[in-house]
C-alpha cells in the first residue's frame, strides 16, 4: 500500500482539485493499493466539511484533524505515526506540488532507494523575500549543520516502511521533519521538479513560523551558535586583555587613558554580545525544557485511521 500524506491547514479553496488531481493520477497506477491521509492542522474554514465529504465516497480517503494549529511538521510527523502503507508520500495540499510527481517518485523506489526527494527545480508565483530567505535557509543549514540538502530545498519525499519505522522512534519534537529524515541516512536520492504557484488561498507560513522552523533546524542538528559563543567570548577575553595592557603601559608612562565615550561603548559592545549569548543559550534551554516536560507533539481530535470516538484521542494522547 501507498500512503499519501497532505498536511492541510485552511484549504478549502483547494482540496476538490488536488482530490481530482490525485485520483486521476493514481487510477493510472494500477496494482497499487492507495489512502490519502488528510491531516487536517485545525482548519478554521470549511476544510474538515469538504474532507468529509470526500471520505463518505472513497474509502481511501482518511483524515486525522488536530484540536490545535501545531504546523505543518506536526501535521507531517502525525501522517507517518499513523499511516500503514509500505511507503508514504508528503506532497502539499494547495497543489504546489502536483501530484504527477507520484509515479516518478515510486520508480525510485523500486530502484531499491529508501528515501526519495522532491528537489524544486524552478519555483513560479514567488515573490523576491520568499525565495532570497529560502536560499539564505538552506546555504546556512548546509554550512552550519552536519546534514545536507539541496539548496533549492526539497518539499516533496518518499520513504520506505523501515524510514518510516525509524522516523517514529524519534520522539523529538522541536525539529525539522526534512531534515530528521536526511539525518537519518538510509539510501537517498533525488529527482527534481518546478513548483507550481499556489492554486489558490495564501502561504500559510508566517515570518514568525519560518523563524522557528530556522532555530529548530538549527539546534537540532548543529553546535555551531554554542562553539560562536566560546569563541567570542576568548576572543573579547584577549581583546579586554590586550587592552588593559595597553592602559597599564599608559599610566607607567605617566598619562594614564581618560575617556568615558570610549568605555561606554565598550561596556555596550559587552553588554550586548553577551545579552545575545544568553538569547542564545534561552534557545538551547527552552527546547530542553519543552522535551521533558513531555507534551504531545500534536492533540489529536479526530482520526479515521483508527476510530472516531474521544476515547481513542485520549488513548493516542496518553500513547504520545
Ligand atoms: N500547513 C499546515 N499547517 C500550518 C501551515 C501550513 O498544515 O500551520 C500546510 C498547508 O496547508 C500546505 C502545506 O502545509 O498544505 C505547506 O504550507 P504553505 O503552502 O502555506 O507553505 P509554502 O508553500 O508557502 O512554503
Ligand atoms: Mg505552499
Amino acid at each position: 500500500m501507498i500512503s499519501i500524506i497532505l498536511p492541510t491547514y485552511n484549504e478549502e479553496s483547494n482540496l476538490l482539485k488536488l482530490y481530482e488531481c490525485l485520483s486521476h493520477v493514481t487510477e493510472k497506477m494500477i496494482g497499487h493499493d492507495f489512502e490519502f491521509i488528510f491531516v487536517d492542522d485545525c482548519s478554521r474554514d470549511r476544510t474538515p466539511y469538504i474532507l468529509q465529504d470526500i471520505a463518505k465516497t472513497d474509502d481511501r480517503v482518511k483524515t486525522i484533524r488536530f484540536a490545535r494549529n501545531c504546523g505543518s511538521h506536526a501535521a507531517v510527523a502525525a501522517g507517518l505515526r499513523f499511516c500503514r502503507g509500505d511507503v508514504a508520500i508528503m506532497l502539499a495540499a494547495d497543489l504546489q506540488d502536483p501530484p504527477e510527481i507520484i509515479p516518478r517518485l515510486l520508480e525510485e523506489w523500486e530502484k531499491g532507494y529508501k528515501v526519495v526527494w522532491g528537489v524544486r527545480d524552478k519555483r513560479e508565483g514567488e515573490n523576491f523575500f520568499t525565495l532570497a530567505s529560502s536560499r539564505t535557509f538552506y546555504f546556512l543549514m548546509n554550512r552550519l549543520t552536519n546534514v545536507s540538502q539541496p539548496p533549492t530545498g526539497a518539499d516533496i519525499f518518499l520513504i520506505d516502511r523501515t524510514v518510516i519505522d525509524a522516523f517514529n522512534n524519534s520522539p523529538e519534537k522541536n525539529t525539522s521533519v526534512y531534515m530528521l529524515i536526511a539525518w537519518l541516512g538510509y539510501t537517498q536520492t533525488y529527482i527534481t521538479y518546478v513548483k507550481e504557484a499556489r492554486h489558490a488561498g495564501t502561504s500559510k507560513w508566517t515570518t514568525s513560523k519560518r523563524l522557528k522552523l530556522f532555530f529548530d533546524s538549527l539546534i537540532s542538528f548543529s553546535y555551531v551558535p554554542l562553539r560562536f559563543m566560546s569563541l567570542m567570548g576568548a576572543i573579547s577575553a584577549f581583546l579586554g586583555l590586550l587592552y588593559g595592557l595597553v592602559v597599564f603601559v599608559n599610566a607607567l608612562r605617566g598619562n594614564p587613558v581618560a575617556g568615558w565615550a570610549s568605555l561606554m561603548i565598550v561596556v555596550l559592545l559587552i553588554g550586548g554580545f553577551q545579552m545575545i549569548m544568553m538569547g542564545m543559550l534561552g534557545e538551547y534551554l527552552w527546547r530542553t525544557y519543552d522535551e521533558t516536560r513531555g507534551r504531545p507533539r500534536y492533540v489529536i481530535e479526530k482520526n479515521t485511521l483508527v476510530d472516531s470516538t474521544s476515547n481513542c484521542r485520549q488513548k493516542r494522547l496518553n500513547e504520545d
